[in-house]
């Protein structure tokens, strides 16, 4: 097994009682993740759940790899590297005001399904979840008003905080160009 976002032993728990705000709002990520990118992300079966606790761990997620051979690609024609086994969420992302940091962190550990941090397809592949994001704003704030922690208020520039997310992820710099594009023509619909 591979891991990407690369973490130390010890810092991943696998024995913690999640309670069951953290798992409903970790599932309303999976959802908005099987809705959005359906025939994007190929995983099957859906990559089980995990939380690292250690609020000290400087990575916000990890996920748990196995190649994949298959010779797959999604329905952007890009090839499916890894079978992604786990997502790893670190457990303070599971606060009222940390939704996009969720969403966000979610999109990029199943896009290692396309290949590691600094390799062009995983690039490519961020660059078109982002397309995805801000084509479906109006899911993306339902996901968030109706399950993610109540008190919090709905704020209309979530998604495009998603996007800026997902920008500083970005290493390689001619889809960081593209993303900042489409990030700039997002902002100007709102
Ligand atoms: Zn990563």
């Amino acid at each position: 097994m591979e891991y990407e976002c690369e973490c130390h032993g010890g810092l991943v728990h696998n024995d913690y009682v999640y309670s069951d705000r953290d798992n409903n709002c970790f599932k309303i990520l999976e959802d908005l993740c099987k809705d959005l990118y359906k025939g994007f992300f190929l995983v099957n079966p859906w990559p089980e759940r995990r939380f690292i606790i250690n609020s000290k761990a400087s990575y916000h997620g990890m996920a748990a790899l196995i190649k994949d051979k298959s010779g797959k690609t999604n329905n952007h024609g890009l090839p499916i590297r890894y079978s992604v086994q786990c997502v790893f969420l670190k457990k303070t992302i599971f606060k009222p005001e940390n939704f996009f940091d969720g969403v966000a962190t979610y999109i990029h550990e199943l896009c290692h399904m396309f290949g590691g941090d600094s390799s062009e397809t995983f690039s490519r592949g961020l660059t078109a979840a982002m397309e995805i994001i801000l084509k479906n704003t109006d899911t993306v704030q339902k996901a968030q008003k109706n399950g993610w922690r109540h008190s919090y208020e709905t704020n209309k520039r979530e998604p495009y905080q998603i996007s800026q997310f997902l920008f500083h992820q970005q290493k390689d710099n001619r889809e960081k160009r593209r993303l900042h594009r489409g990030y700039q023509m997002a902002l100007h619909q709102i």
